[in-house]
This record gives C-alpha cells, structure tokens and sequence, in this order.
C-alpha cells in the first residue's frame, strides 16, 4: 500500500473531553479485538511537526486523535506558574503573567519558528516534537532511532548533532520550551485511563526526557496512552533565555542558555543559579557545574562569572563537525546571565 493509500486511510477522533480524549488513547477507535495488534491513535495538537513527519513518509498512523477538539478550558489557560497544554506559543510569549513571573519562558517562545507557527504551535506539541537530525527526517535513512543498525551522523553531517550525552544516537533536543522550562523547576501534568483526569501525575522536566542510551525510540518518558494537560511551573525573575543561530530567521538555535537566578537581598550577590543548556545534547542539558560556580558571585565581578560560565564545556565530547559549539556555548551562557540580572 502506498503512503498516499495509507494517509486516505487515516481516522481522527475529536473528543470533546479529556475523559473521551483518554478512553480514545487507551482503547483506540475500535475494540481491540475487531483489529488485533492496531497501534493506540497518535497525538495531534497543531500538527506541525506531526504534518512534517507524515508528509516525509517517515509515519502513516492509522488513527489520530485531534487535541484541538477538547473543550476545555483549562487547556488554554495562562498564568504566573501555569500554562495549559493547547496555550500557543505567541500566547506565552505575549503573556503578561508569564514575562513578568518567568521572562525565560517568554523568551524562549518569542524567539521559536516564526510568527505563523508560533501563533498556532502549542505548549505540549512543542515539548514533544520530534528531534531535527536530518538522517532521521530522511525516509531513506534507517538509522538507529528507527530501528535500524547504525547512526549515519558518526561518520556523516553532524555539525548539529550533540556534544553532550552522546549516544548511541547523537540527537539534539529541539525544544526551547524544554530548555526554559527546566531552570523553572517546572513538572508537566499528565493524565491517562488509569490516572483519570482529576488527580495528573505530575512528570518532573528532569524526568520527562531521556537519553538515548536509556531509550533510544522515543525522547520522553510519557507511555502512549498519556497526555500532557499542562505545565505548572516557579517563578523565576530573574531569569533569561539566550539563543546563537546561523540566521535570525525561522531555524531551530545552534545552541541556547536558559539562566534563572535566585539573588541575595544586596540585588547583586547569585545566591543560586539554575543553567540549561539546549542544542548540545539529547536532553535539556543542565549544567551542575556552572550552577556551583556561579552561586556567590556577584554579578559585577565580570571575569568571575566569565570564567564560570567557561566550565560549561567541561565534559564536553564534540563529534568530527561540531566542536565549534564548545566556543558559542559558554558566551550563550555568559550572556543569559547578563541579561538575567538585567
Ligand atoms: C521552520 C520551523 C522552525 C522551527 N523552529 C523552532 C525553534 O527554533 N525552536 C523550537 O522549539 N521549535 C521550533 N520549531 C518546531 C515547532 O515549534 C514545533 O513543531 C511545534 O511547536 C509543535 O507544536 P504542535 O502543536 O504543532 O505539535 P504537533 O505537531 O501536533 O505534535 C508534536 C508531537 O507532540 C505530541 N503531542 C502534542 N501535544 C501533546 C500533548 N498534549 N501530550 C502529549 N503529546 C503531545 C504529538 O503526538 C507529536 O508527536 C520549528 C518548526 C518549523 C517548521
Ligand atoms: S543521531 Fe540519532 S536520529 Fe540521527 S542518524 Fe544517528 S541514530 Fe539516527
């Protein structure tokens, strides 16, 4: 069968309610029975990255189930520690609550994709997106992510691949939600059949991703028959998002540096520091190191927090392209700092 036959075959459920949206993600449309073995429907928010994926015939799923029917609220709300899952991302960005509780969050929206994705892109689509690797884009290209027996970036293209938590897979994570999220001690609420919908289970960012020596098919740790429903997360002010790219224009970064600062009541000593790095490995990529150093310092000793945010490349393992990362990485991060403190 053809991949345009298969996509003609396709079935969408619109529930209406998170219960409906959950039966249909436990059961599928059908009784199991009438189709043995059929896979539980695919997740659809905006669609962008699932409509790329489809379209480069790297998935044709059976049965989709369209967030973008629910019919509730909660899903679209905005506030100073919470956003739902549906929020789009122009929505926080232009957030009052969410510049003046987390600017990092805000940031980190404002500078995704361009104005017509970000005014439809959600939350949860973002945070769930599929990884950018080209060999992995490639229908032709049956690497290890996809069950093949090997990763074409060893030996390939890999100028933006990781440097960080390498392998067997070399991916960067491509969500600047994740970065931010994760300097915020955010958790993402989650429900399910089993968890119903009253009481989410609440997913750490420490614990949503994983690397893929742990699992190497899929980024995150949510089973199929989970949905994000929202993101709860603290307030940050002091805090910053910081973005290197090739051009200004609608590309994922090279790297970026999510910052958030805890300050002493002086206004100028870092009583703690929460550091994030993205583009550089498979996973959001704290950095313990930088955290340690930082803290204590105060924030007019330039060369201290330089020489701070040097240490981000420790332990760094660059592949035969990319060991430029290792110069960008720690000015990103100087400068997220600055603009932290202002
Ligand atoms: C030109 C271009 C440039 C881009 N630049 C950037 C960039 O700089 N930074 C960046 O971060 N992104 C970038 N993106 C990616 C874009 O932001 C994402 O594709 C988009 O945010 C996905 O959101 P969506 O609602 O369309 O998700 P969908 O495509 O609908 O879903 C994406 C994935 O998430 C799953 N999913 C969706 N919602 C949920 C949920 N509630 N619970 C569980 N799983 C869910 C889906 O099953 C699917 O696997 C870019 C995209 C393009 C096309
Ligand atoms: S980095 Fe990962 S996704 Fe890319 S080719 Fe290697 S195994 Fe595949």
């Amino acid at each position: 069968m053809s991949h345009s036959d298969l996509l003609m075959k396709t079935e969408m459920a619109m529930p209406r309610t998170l219960k409906q949206a959950c039966e249909v993600q436990s059961n599928g449309l059908h009784d199991k029975n009438d189709i043995p073995g059929m896979p539980l429907p695919v997740l659809k928010a905006a669609g962008i990255d699932l409509m790329d994926h489809w379209k480069e015939g790297l998935t044709a799923p059976g049965q989709v189930s369209n967030l973008l029917a629910l019919r509730d609220p909660s899903l679209h709300r905005l506030s100073a520690d919470s956003i739902g899952a549906l929020c789009t991302l122009s929505a926080i960005a232009d957030s009052t609550a969410v510049r003046k509780s987390a600017p990092v969050i805000a940031q980190a929206a404002e500078s995704t994709a361009t104005p017509q994705i970000r005014n439809v892109a959600t939350a949860g689509g973002n945070l769930f997106q599929r990884p950018r690797c080209w060999y992995y884009r490639a229908h032709q290209f049956d690497c290890l992510k996809k069950g093949g027996h090997m990763c074409f970036a060893v030996e390939g293209e890999n100028r933006y691949h990781a440097v960080f938590g390498n392998g067997p897979c070399h991916i960067v994570h491509p969500s600047n939600l994740a970065n931010a999220l994760s300097v915020c001690q955010a958790e993402v609420l989650v429900v399910s059949s089993a968890q119903g919908t009253e009481e989410p289970r609440r997913v750490p960012m420490h614990q949503l991703f994983c690397l893929p020596e742990d699992r190497l098919k899929s980024e995150h740790t949510l089973g199929p028959d989970e949905i994000a429903v929202g993101i709860s997360y603290r307030a940050a002010p002091h805090s910053a998002h910081y973005e290197v790219r090739e051009k200004q224009s609608f590309d994922w970064p090279l790297v970026m540096a999510s910052v958030a600062l805890d300050m002493r009541d002086d206004g100028r000593t870092i009583a703690a520091a929460r550091v994030c790095a993205g583009g550089v490995a498979p996973i959001p990529w704290r950095m313990p190191q930088v955290e340690r150093a930082l803290a204590g310092i105060n924030v007019k000793d330039t060369q201290r927090v330089r020489q701070a945010c040097d240490l981000a490349i420790r332990g760094a393992q660059p592949m035969s392209n990319n060991a430029y990362k290792l110069r960008i990485l720690p000015v990103a991060v100087s400068r997220a700092v600055r603009l932290a403190v202002g």
